[in-house]
C-alpha cells in the first residue's frame, strides 16, 4: 500500500501544465498569466494633480502665511480629462482638479485648503469663483504633482508569466489599457458517481434509496479550485455502465468517479480500468479515503487522437471523497492551472482529545481549530464515521495523526491542515 507522498508523487507525474488561453481580464481572475505583461504607454501619461486646488510656481509662495498670504490671479481652469490652455506664469494660478494635467509653466500644485479661497466665497456672486487667490501655507517644488510614469513607466515589464490573476492584477492591466490577456487556461473535470442506491437532488427517494451528495461536493471542490465541473452523471455497479457513463467525460483534462473501488466492488473499476485504460494504483496508507484508486482512461484529443485521460477513482462514502479530494485532486487541479505553490497550509495545534491509530494508517481527523492566547487548539468534529458529511461542513481543518502513532493524547502537537482558510 502506497503512502500519502508515494500516492500524490504518482498522481502528478500524470498532470500535466496545460496550454495559455486569451481571456478577457475580468474573467481571468484565478488563472496563472502565460505571458510578461510590458507597458506602451507611462502611467500616469502626464503631470497631473494630485489634489483639488491651484497649479502655480513654488516661488511665489515663499513667506506665505494667514497673516501674510501671497496673492495670485487666477487665470483659468483645469478639470481631469481636458488639456490645460494656458501657461502658469510668475505672479499667476491656474485652478485644477484632482487628476487634472499639470499647466506649463506650474512646478507644484497648492490645495484649496492652503488658501483663503473660503473666505473670498460670501462676498463673490453665487455661481462664480474668485480672480484673485491667496496663498497662506509655503509649498515647495513638485508639491501635489504626480509625476509622468510614477506607477509605471512605458516599456517596463508590469506583471510577470507565473502570476496569478487577483484584483490588483485585474485592475494593473486594465491601467495599461490591456481588455485580454494570455493565461493558462482551466481544466475540465468530469465528475461521475457510481452506484445502484443513487438518486438525484429533487428527485423522490424510493425505499432503499439515498442521495447522490458525491458529484455534488466533487464539482464544488473542483469549482473551488480553479477547474470547471462537468457532472456526467451517476453509473449502475456494473462494468459497461461505468464504461458508458465515462465516454461522457472523455475530451475531460481529468475524471473523476466516486464509489466502487472498496473490497466488494473494487472489481469493477479494476476491469473498467484494464479495458479502457491502465490502472497506476489503488489503495493508499491513510483513513479516511484508502481504497482510491488513480490511473488514465484512454481519451481523445479535439483531433481525434488518443490521450491518456489521469482517473482519479475515489472511494465512495462522502467524507473519503472530499478528503481524498482536498489531497490528491485540489494539487492536480491546480498543477493544470500552471500553479506552483500546491501545498496546502499546515499549522502545528495542540490536540485536545486522545486520537487513537489502530491500523497503521495516516489519519485526517475532522478538527475545529481555533486559536487561544496565541496557540493554536484542535479538538475533532466528534464522530469520525466516513459517511458523516455533515462533520465536513462543521470542521476547518483535518488534524493529521502520523501513521507511525498508535495514540496521540491530548496536550500533544500535530500538523493540522487548513481547509478554510484564507490562501
Ligand atoms: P462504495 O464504495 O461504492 O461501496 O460506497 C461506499 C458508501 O458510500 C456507501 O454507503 C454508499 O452508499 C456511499 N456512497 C457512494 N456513492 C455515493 C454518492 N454519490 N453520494 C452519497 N453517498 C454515496
Ligand atoms: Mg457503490
Amino acid at each position: 500500500m502506497l503512502s500519502v507522498e508515494e500516492a500524490l508523487e504518482q498522481i502528478m507525474s500524470y498532470v500535466n501544465v496545460l496550454e495559455p488561453e486569451s481571456r478577457r481580464i475580468l474573467e481571468a481572475m484565478g488563472q496563472v498569466l502565460a505571458e510578461d505583461v510590458y507597458s506602451d504607454i507611462n502611467v500616469p501619461p502626464l503631470d497631473n494633480s494630485a489634489m483639488d486646488g491651484f497649479a502655480i510656481q513654488a516661488k511665489d509662495t515663499k513667506g506665505a502665511s494667514a497673516a501674510s498670504p501671497r496673492i495670485l490671479k487666477v487665470i483659468d481652469t483645469v478639470i481631469a480629462g481636458s488639456m490645460p490652455k494656458l501657461e502658469v506664469r510668475p505672479g499667476t494660478a491656474i485652478r485644477v482638479m484632482t487628476g487634472a494635467p499639470v499647466p506649463k509653466g506650474a512646478d507644484c500644485v497648492v490645495q484649496f485648503e492652503d488658501t483663503d479661497e473660503n473666505a473670498r466665497k460670501p462676498s463673490l456672486p453665487p455661481g462664480t469663483r474668485p480672480t484673485e487667490i491667496g496663498i497662506v501655507v509655503q509649498h515647495t517644488l513638485g508639491d501635489n504633482i504626480r509625476k509622468a510614469g510614477e506607477d509605471i513607466s512605458k516599456g517596463a515589464r508590469v506583471l510577470s508569466k507565473g502570476k496569478i490573476i487577483r484584483p490588483p492584477e485585474v485592475g494593473v492591466l486594465a491601467s495599461v489599457g490591456r481588455s485580454t490577456v494570455q493565461v493558462i487556461r482551466r481544466p475540465t473535470v468530469a465528475v461521475l458517481a457510481t452506484g445502484n442506491e443513487l438518486v438525484n437532488a429533487g428527485q423522490p427517494l424510493p425505499p432503499g434509496k439515498i442521495y447522490d451528495s458525491n458529484s455534488y461536493s466533487t464539482a464544488a471542490l473542483v469549482a473551488r479550485y480553479g477547474g470547471i465541473p462537468r457532472l456526467i452523471g451517476v453509473a449502475q455497479d456494473t462494468e459497461s455502465s461505468l464504461t458508458a457513463g465515462l465516454q461522457r467525460g472523455l475530451d475531460a483534462d481529468m475524471l473523476i468517479t466516486t464509489g466502487g473501488v472498496s473490497t466488494g466492488d473494487y472489481d469493477m473499476v479494476k476491469d473498467m480500468l484494464s479495458t479502457q485504460g491502465e490502472m497506476t494504483f489503488w489503495r493508499v496508507r491513510m483513513k479516511p479515503g484508502k481504497p482510491i484508486a488513480f490511473g488514465t482512461i484512454r481519451g481523445k484529443n479535439k483531433d481525434g487522437t488518443v490521450r491518456n485521460i489521469p482517473h482519479l477513482g475515489l472511494p465512495g462514502n462522502p467524507v473519503s471523497v472530499m478528503i481524498t479530494f482536498e489531497l490528491y485532486a485540489r494539487p492536480a487541479i491546480m498543477k493544470m492551472m500552471g500553479k506552483q505553490n500546491l501545498a496546502r497550509t499546515t499549522i502545528e495545534t495542540i490536540l485536545e482529545e486522545d486520537v487513537t491509530n489502530s491500523d497503521g494508517r495516516r489519519i485526517f481527523a475532522r478538527a475545529v481549530i481555533e486559536k487561544r492566547n496565541g496557540r493554536y487548539y484542535a479538538r475533532t468534529t466528534g464522530p469520525q464515521g466516513s459517511g458523516i458529511l455533515t462533520s465536513m461542513s462543521q470542521a476547518n481543518g483535518l488534524a493529521i495523526i502520523p501513521e507511525d502513532r498508535e495514540i496521540v493524547r491530548k496536550g500533544e502537537t500535530v500538523q493540522a491542515l487548513m481547509l478554510n482558510w484564507d490562501e
